[in-house]
């Protein structure tokens, strides 16, 4: 069964630290492929300007560009909301050859337990939790799977949208057509 990784998140924007998460789990063999699920409703997110789903979608394409074991799934543009067990179902319901594995970062884990249907979703699921610079995790005792450790890319959007609206290079920490499009799109100015 092909093992599908599903990596959520807002992903305004994107960058080289989640691009990283993505291959240390492939190439670990923890999974074959793995689907950015850009979030169309972040609600864990509300004191901040979001970006349109399209445009997150845009650059989330740019950052994967041609990798064949990745893909960008617009699955939460038809469900309208962003609920990580509701996410998964559907996905299974649409790809019943698949075996979906969520992915989160190791600072997640904290928030995990206010994340709707989290009883459903821990049975059910095994986590693949991938380690963050200074976010140092052990898997809680109900939380089922591993914590995948890499060496770690120290790059959060925070620190992006903080330096483009600063005027500071995003040169290193996002592919050049991401940071175009940040550029010609005026994103995180003000
Ligand atoms: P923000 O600073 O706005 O919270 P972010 O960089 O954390 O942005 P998100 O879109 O919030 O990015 O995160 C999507 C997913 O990617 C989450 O599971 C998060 O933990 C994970 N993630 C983000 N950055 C990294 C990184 N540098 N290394 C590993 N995982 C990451
Ligand atoms: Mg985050």
């Amino acid at each position: 069964m092909t093992r599908v990784g599903v990596f959520g998140g807002t992903f305004d924007p994107c960058h080289f630290g989640h691009l990283h998460a993505a291959q240390v789990c492939l190439e670990q063999r923890l999974i074959d492929q793995v689907w950015f699920v850009p979030a169309v409703d972040p609600w864990q997110k509300q004191n901040q300007q979001i970006t349109s789903y399209a445009t997150r979608v845009r650059m989330l394409q740019s950052l994967i560009a041609s990798k064949s074991s990745l893909r960008v799934s617009e699955v939460e543009k038809d469900l309208g909301k962003s609920e990580t067990f509701a996410t998964l179902s559907t996905l299974g319901a649409q790809w019943p050859r698949y075996e979906f594995v969520p992915i989160i970062g190791a600072d997640l884990l904290d928030g995990l337990h206010t994340w709707r249907d989290y009883e459903k979703l821990i049975s059910k699921y095994r986590f693949l939790v991938v380690s963050r610079p200074g976010q140092e995790r052990m898997l809680p005792v109900d939380v089922s799977g591993i914590v995948v450790t890499s060496v770690g890319v120290d790059i959060s959007s925070s620190d992006i949208r903080t330096r483009t609206r600063h005027g500071e290079s995003i040169s290193q920490l996002v592919p050049h057509d991401v940071a175009q499009l940040i550029e010609k799109e005026l994103l995180y100015r003000n």
